[in-house]
């Protein structure tokens, strides 16, 4: 709720009662309803001389000090003719000048506030309305994120991804012509990294943008390398809402989530562009390409089926589940499972669709339609489709591309599939379309419709007809982590300590070895 603003000492007489000016404060706030009000209150009394419901309420001036106060309210008498009369007050001030106030601060909040957001009044400050991000994320889905992320073990898993964080390195340091002198914006600087990368490569200046906690850690480090950060300010706060000194020639950022998109922190990328970035500025990954194949997991589909199976006892404890089997099984489908899979499971080439991150539009991101259309090179049974992303770095001396695909090296993205309730029958040479829709949420995330059709294949196949259509409904906030098989990197969110345990990065192990004994081998550790 907005912080009122108070007159603390004006003169005030009712025009009904023609009662002499007693002193009094005008203060204007809004009631539980949001409406906004103005009270008076007499000087050394709790009671209110009157209450004024903005809307129906007009300033006039009488004098160079005195305006003039007219309420078109309910009387509350039982006459209902004329159950609308005009209340006026006169309300004196001491000076022009907090006359001048008072009526701007009247317009202001009879106006609503939100248009003169930051301005500074005469009697008090305008407090900034809601930012692009919180008018379209909720409070306690962002207040989970950035909680998330302000602990270092998270910001580590990023930096331990080494395809990760070594592709953004190269990409920086063999383009240095585009950093060398350059302003440079890091959106969502987490430790920082990037910053001291792009330092690194000769920036002129880096402005870290972090709006977790994590932003103290990233002056820490910053600070404990100052060849580095002396040419970089951290900035605490997001990227809708803090306010830079200068333009950026190029901005950097990790905005990627699973499946690209998840996070929602493309928009913030995309807002960062428009409000910092000069016109011929360069973006540090330039795009984004979602890629999508139908696969064919026989495995998994039985795994995810045999969830629900709990469900059909009938008798737990003397109760039977079974009215619950049916939503049980429609749960497990809906969520997307990440891991790391063989692209021998893939049915088809993939497609992929690209978002370009110097051009799109931030509202592009709140939906996504994505047609599509496969041809299967295998007759087989398709569980679903797979998806991976890639984003470009489009350096002036180097390109280069960070992939998730699987069969590539893995990340801390995994891949993504979502599996169907219905899987569907193809053979070698068949058509297959569908559809990816793609609706952004305010939990920071996006819900999946899925729509996969096989059409009629060999003979009769020129009358064409869909024979078989399987859809999925999926939340990508709630992924299933399926990491039980070693992975050669960290995962993310939740499943990080068990998989730590289970594999390490290779820079780790070769460092144990060092520590332990350099005679021994990998296998005999
Ligand atoms: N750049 C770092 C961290 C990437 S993770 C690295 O590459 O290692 C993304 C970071 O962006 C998180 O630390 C998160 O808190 C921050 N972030 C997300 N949305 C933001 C926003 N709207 N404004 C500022 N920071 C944001």
């Amino acid at each position: 709720m907005e912080a009122p603003t108070e007159f603390p000492s004006v003169t005030f007489s009712d025009l009904a009662t023609s009662s002499s000016a007693a002193p009094a404060a005008a203060v204007f706030s809004v009631d539980s309803s949001g409406k906004p009000r103005l009270r008076f209150v007499q000087t050394g009394s709790a009671a209110p001389l009157a209450e004024l419901d903005l809307e129906t309420t007009q300033v006039f001036r009488v004098g160079p000090v005195d305006l003039l106060c007219v309420s078109e309210e309910e009387s509350g008498g039982n006459a209902t003719d004329e159950k609308l009369c005009s209340k006026a007050f006169k309300v004196g001030f001491k000076t022009k000048d907090e006359s001048k106030g008072f009526a701007t601060a009247f317009e202001e909040w009879k106006n609503g506030r939100s248009s003169k957001d930051g301005a500074s009044l005469e009697n008090g400050l305008i407090v900034p309305s809601k930012s692009k991000f919180d008018s379209k994320i909720e409070a306690t889905s962002a207040k989970m994120y950035f909680h998330y992320y302000g602990q270092l073990l998270h910001q580590q898993n990023m930096l331990q991804d080494f395809v990760r964080t070594g592709t953004y390195y190269a990409a920086v340091l063999e383009n240095r012509s585009d950093f060398e002198g350059r302003v440079v914006v890091d959106v969502g600087a987490g430790s920082g990294i990037l910053s001291l990368f792009a330092a690194q490569a000769g920036a002129k200046h880096v402005y870290a943008v972090e709006a977790s906690e994590m932003a103290e850690y990233a002056q820490k480090l910053i600070s404990g390398n100052p060849s580095l950060g002396q040419r970089i300010t951290v900035i605490k706060g997001k990227v809708e809402e803090v306010e830079l000194p200068e333009k950026a020639d190029i901005l950097i950022s990790e905005p990627m989530g699973t499946l690209l998109v998840n996070e929602r922190m493309l928009e913030s990328y995309i807002i960062a562009r428009d409000r910092f970035l000069t016109p011929s500025g360069k973006m540090f990954p330039t795009l984004g390409r979602i890629h999508m194949a139908p696969f064919s997991d026989e495995y998994l589909y039985v795994e995810v089926a045999n969830k629900a199976l709990f469900w059909q006892q009938q008798n737990f404890f003397g109760v039977d589940l079974t009215p619950l089997h049916g939503s049980a099984f429609q749960g497990y489908f809906s969520q997307p499972v990440v891991d790391a899979f063989d692209p021998r499971l893939l049915v088809s080439p993939p497609t992929f669709h690209t978002l370009d991150f110097t051009s799109m539009k931030e509202e592009d991101l709140y939906e996504l339609d994505i047609p599509l259309n496969f041809t299967a090179t295998v007759g087989t049974r398709v569980h679903g489709l797979a998806c991976w992303f890639d984003v470009l770095f489009n350096g002036s001396t180097v390109q280069r591309w960070l992939t998730t695909a699987p069969g590539s090296p893995t990340t801390h993205w995994y891949q993504l599939r979502c599996v169907l309730q219905q899987p569907l029958y193809v053979m070698a040479g068949q058509q297959i379309t569908g559809r990816l829709h793609l609706v952004a949420h305010s939990a920071q995330s996006y819900t999946i419709y899925l729509t996969l059709s096989t059409k009629m294949w060999g003979v009769g196949a020129e009358q064409g007809g869909v024979l078989q259509t399987s859809t999925g409904k999926l939340e990508l906030k709630e992924p299933y982590y399926r990491l039980s098989q070693p992975q050669s990197y960290g995962a993310s969110d939740q499943q990080q300590q068990t998989v730590q345990t289970q594999s390490m990065p290779p820079q780790d192990i070769s460092q144990l070895q060092d520590e332990i004994d350099p005679s021994l081998s990998l296998e005999q550790l």
